[in-house]
């Protein structure tokens, strides 16, 4: 990406108007590829050359990593490292900033702890199990979405038709109040009742941020608009930029009429189209195009490119999913060999991170470096959870459900039957069990030793919280001591069954303690304390956005969901069959369009070579199933595509006849070289 440097010249006309239009609304709605991420990165920088204080500059992202890639772009673009002075993020991190400093006035204490998606599926497991027994089928990831969608449509417990998800919701409720706990749908939810009742925070934030950016516009919600609309002041210094055949987040309430009908919620915007897309080569774009074609309500829009190619898009028939993924690897292997490129060059893309397993064998088996995207994350690591809760008990212990994950680990003497009933007396005096422990009544009817252990807990506990808590806390170092002083690294080689394993996880502990120490380098980021750490490794935990994949190397494995926004030279899309793209509950939903987006975005990420795929057979819980290639595969244009199966890239194997034949054909050219000895 030459971004280095700024200047005018490296832009078209279009989206040159984009970027000296600083004042009133701006909308740029265009298609993949056209330089809509460029434009803003480039109108901010702008903003810059003309003087712009950056503190007042807010630009929004929709992933943690777009916002590290965005700040690092601008960064290069303008000098005297004043891309650090602006804030630059996502919704939900936006939404944590306003809290902190305002959720008091809904009735909260300050110091809330945010829940990840796995102590939320904890929380909920044990609610669906104490509300339905251990045979309920419900699935707690299924409740979660229910849930989730309800709070973002803005529903109340009492709208939900099944009474079981109804009493659930109310109770996670209750269970996250008690606990001063909100989890990411409520960031957004109560950031927005924050500002909508208080004219004075609005009017705080108003006063911070003059020019305001937020990109994938698309897929915003009613409630992440709302917010937007409360902090853009008076002089309506809004731009957003967007393409609506990429919303592709419809399961999590994203609005496509956020975008579409924009001039709605800010009149008389400056509109702009751009049309050129400068990321695919022209072979790609007219598949995508002809693809999304199918879809009826969308903008029309115009793209094109100049990058034409008589390379045709290859689409090969594999007879299961682990031919797939070995003959991609074969090949990715062999094209970095021969071609001397980077594997950072490859990306395979996939409608399911369960799909990513297969891909992953066949790379490890080669010896291919590779990451992933959006597969168990770092953050879900036991020892780098237990880390984390240690943390945020010292902060906030009377979240339950942190400190019930470290009570006893390492193992301290407080059994079971002693944690059931402190749960136990919790619920029923609805207090937390932090405030349990420390009851004289509750800790006198216990033995002496259970008594002793949980008053070195309690100590222990509060002695670190209090150091934490001082302004001028070395949080890294006041962690390092803290997991000296418990014999973590003991605990962790008790636990593991090898050298390598217990070296593992004690790297992975290293490094948080190492990024502790960062966090408290950084004299902007040291402002928000330990809080603000634990704040950001919550966000930076959110579903498809596990971890900075830029700075990672190796191929890229990727779900379609996650690839938004950006690019590949050269690209593998797999598994393209019934019931996987179109996912099998998009049939039964009714929302094939949203992943025909899918596709499109899938087509749309790579820029020289694309390689679609679809396998006949593959295995699900070790069970061979037949699959249908998708449907989009019958409606895309095959004029550039060339249809393939394993065996025409791979060649026949070749019957006994044929191959005597070929070894003689070998040892006659073989012979005829010099200096070979044949015996
Ligand atoms: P998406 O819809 O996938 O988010 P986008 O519209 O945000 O795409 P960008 O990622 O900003 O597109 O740009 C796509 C590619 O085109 C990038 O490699 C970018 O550097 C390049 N590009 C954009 N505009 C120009 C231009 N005027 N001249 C040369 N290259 C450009
Ligand atoms: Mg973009």
């Amino acid at each position: 990406m030459a971004d280095k440097g700024f200047s005018l010249s490296q832009l078209n006309a279009p989206q040159r108007e984009a970027v000296v239009t600083l004042k009133g609304p701006v909308l740029i709605l265009a298609g993949a590829g056209t330089g809509k991420t460029r434009t803003i990165t480039a109108r901010i920088a702008h903003m810059m050359d003309q003087g712009i204080d950056p503190k007042t500059v807010l630009a929004v992202t929709f992933t943690n990593k777009a916002a590290v890639e965005m700040r690092e772009r601008i960064d290069g673009m303008i000098p005297g490292g004043k891309a650090k002075d602006m804030t630059v993020c996502t919704f939900h991190s936006l939404c944590v900033r306003i809290l902190r400093q305002s959720i008091e006035r809904l009735g909260y204490k300050p110091k809330f702890a945010i829940y990840t998606q796995g102590e939320q599926t904890g929380l909920i497991r044990r609610l669906i199990n104490k509300y339905a027994g251990k045979d309920e089928n419900l699935d707690p990831n299924a409740a979660i979405s229910m849930i989730s969608a309800a709070k973002n449509k803005g529903q109340a417990v009492s709208d939900q038709n099944d009474s079981l998800i109804a009493e659930v919701y109310r109770a996670y409720e209750e269970e996250k109040r008690l606990l001063n706990a909100v989890d990411f749908d409520d960031l957004l939810v109560l950031a927005e009742r924050v500002l909508r009742e208080n004219p004075d925070v609005r009017d705080y934030w108003r006063s911070c941020y003059h020019y305001i950016t937020v990109d994938e516009f698309q897929d915003t919600n009613k409630l992440q608009m709302q917010v937007v609309q409360h902090i853009v002041g008076k002089e309506a210094n809004i731009c957003v930029v967007g393409d609506d055949d990429q919303s592709i987040y419809g399961w999590r309430g994203a609005e496509i009429s956020n975008i579409l009908d924009f001039e709605q919620f800010f009149p008389n915007p400056k509109v702009i189209l751009l049309e050129e897309n400068y990321r695919s080569t022209t072979p790609i774009l007219h598949t995508a195009n002809s693809s999304i074609k199918f879809n009826t309500s969308r903008r029309e829009k115009k793209l094109w490119s100049s990058n034409v190619s008589e390379e045709k898009i290859r689409l090969i028939a594999m007879p299961g999913d682990v031919e797939e993924s070995e003959f991609i690897a074969d090949e990715i292997f062999e094209i970095v060999q021969v071609e001397k490129r980077p594997f950072e060059d490859f990306a395979v893309i996939f409608r399911t991170n369960a799909q990513s397993r297969v891909i992953e064998e066949a790379m490890r088996e080669r010896k291919i470096p590779y990451r992933v995207v959006g597969g168990q994350s770092f953050f879900d690591r036991r020892e780098i959870k237990d880390y984390l809760a240690y943390l945020s008990v010292m902060l906030h212990p009377e979240d339950d459900i942190n400190l019930l994950r470290i009570i006893n680990t390492p193992a301290r003497g407080i059994s079971k039957t002693t944690i059931d009933l402190a749960i136990g007396d919790s619920r029923e005096r609805k207090v937390t069990v932090w405030e349990i422990l420390q009851d004289p009544e509750f800790v006198g009817q216990l033995g002496t030793r259970a008594q002793n252990s949980i008053a070195a807990f309690v100590e222990l506990m509060q002695r670190y919280g209090n150091e934490a808590d001082r302004p001028s806390a070395n949080y890294g170092e006041i962690a390092e001591r803290f997991l000296k002083e418990i014999d973590f690294d003991d605990f962790l080689e008790r636990q593991c069954k090898t050298v390598e394993e217990a070296d593992k996880r004690k790297e992975g502990i290293h490094s948080l303690t190492q990024d502790l120490y960062r966090h408290h380098g950084d004299p902007k980021k040291r402002e928000r304390g330990l809080r603000g750490f634990l704040d950001d490794m919550a966000l930076s935990s959110d579903r498809d956005d596990d971890e900075d994949i830029s700075k990672q190397k190796g191929v890229c494995l990727i779900t379609m969901h996650a690839a938004k926004g950006l690019e590949f030279p050269d690209v593998y899309l797999i598994g393209l069959e019934q019931g996987i793209l179109p996912h099998k509950r998009s049939l039964v939903e009714d929302t094939v369009p949203e992943e025909r987006r899918l596709f499109y975005v899938g087509v749309t990420r790579a820029m020289t070579r694309l390689t679609m795929s679809y396998c006949a057979t593959r295995k699900k819980w070790n069970e061979l199933i037949t699959c249908e290639p998708s449907i989009f595969l019958t409606e895309v244009d095959k004029t550039y595509i060339e249809e393939l199966s394993l065996d025409d890239i791979q060649g026949e194997p070749l019957d006994d006849e044929e191959s005597e034949d070929a070894f003689a054909n070998m040892m006659e050219m073989l012979e005829g070289i010099e200096g070979v000895e044949l015996d």
